[in-house]
């Protein structure tokens, strides 16, 4: 993938993915600074025209129903499906893999999603045994801490969809392409691992 078209460049040789985290709502500040130590330029978007600006995306954790609502008030609901739709590198943890999700379970009545991953997640689903716990994990070959805090988990995925974590017999982990989902919060353990694993995906594609 190239990055930085249309943009000032990087240090040349050496593209940096600018990497846009939705700052409607969630831990904003936590995604940037994990991705600044990642190695990726992280910018908060909130318009239309700064989404056009990144080459990724991530959507951070919160609350689903309230970013769902404030994505549609912003304008953004439709301008996030384009670029999804169009192949943008996208990354969800917690709220924001509900909002990467083609199909949700346990939503509130006419929830949308931004969608992408051919998934179903069921919103709160751990939430509804614990509302918050950590747990070791295995993340595409690494160990990872992983803080769940009112989770979702998948409660099924499209053969299309790589599972690159489990907690048990749940699946807390997946890819699609060019698009990440965790049911957990890297950003909160200062173990920038997902992140990097994230930003490597870019240069990857
Ligand atoms: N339970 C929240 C929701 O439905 C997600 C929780 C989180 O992001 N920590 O959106």
């Amino acid at each position: 993938m190239v990055f930085n078209q249309g943009k000032p460049p990087s240090t040349e040789g050496c593209a940096v993915p600018t990497i846009g985290v939705l700052a409607l709502q969630g831990d904003v500040r936590e995604h940037v600074r994990a991705l600044e130590a990642a190695g990726a330029t992280a910018r908060a978007v909130r318009r239309p025209a700064e989404l056009e600006a990144v080459d990724a995306l991530v959507i951070p954790g919160g609350e689903s129903t309230t970013m769902w609502k404030l994505a549609d008030s912003f304008e953004l609901l439709e301008p996030l499906r384009l670029r999804i739709k169009n192949g943008m590198p996208a990354y969800g943890s917690c709220a924001g893999m509900i909002m990467l999700a083609d199909r949700i379970e346990d939503g509130v009545p006419g929830q949308e999603t931004v969608g992408g991953i051919d998934m179903t997640v069921r919103r709160n689903a751990f939430g509804r045994q614990v509302d918050s716990f950590e747990a070791d994990l295995d993340f595409a070959g690494s160990p990872v801490r992983a803080v769940f805090i009112r989770a979702p988990w998948v409660e099924s995925v499209g053969s299309g969809v790589d599972v690159l974590a489990a907690t048990g017999d749940r699946i807390v982990a997946v890819r699609q392409g060019p698009l990440l989902a965790t049911s957990f919060h890297p950003e909160l353990t200062g173990d920038t691992r997902v992140h990097e694993y994230f930003v490597e995906m870019l240069r990857e594609l």
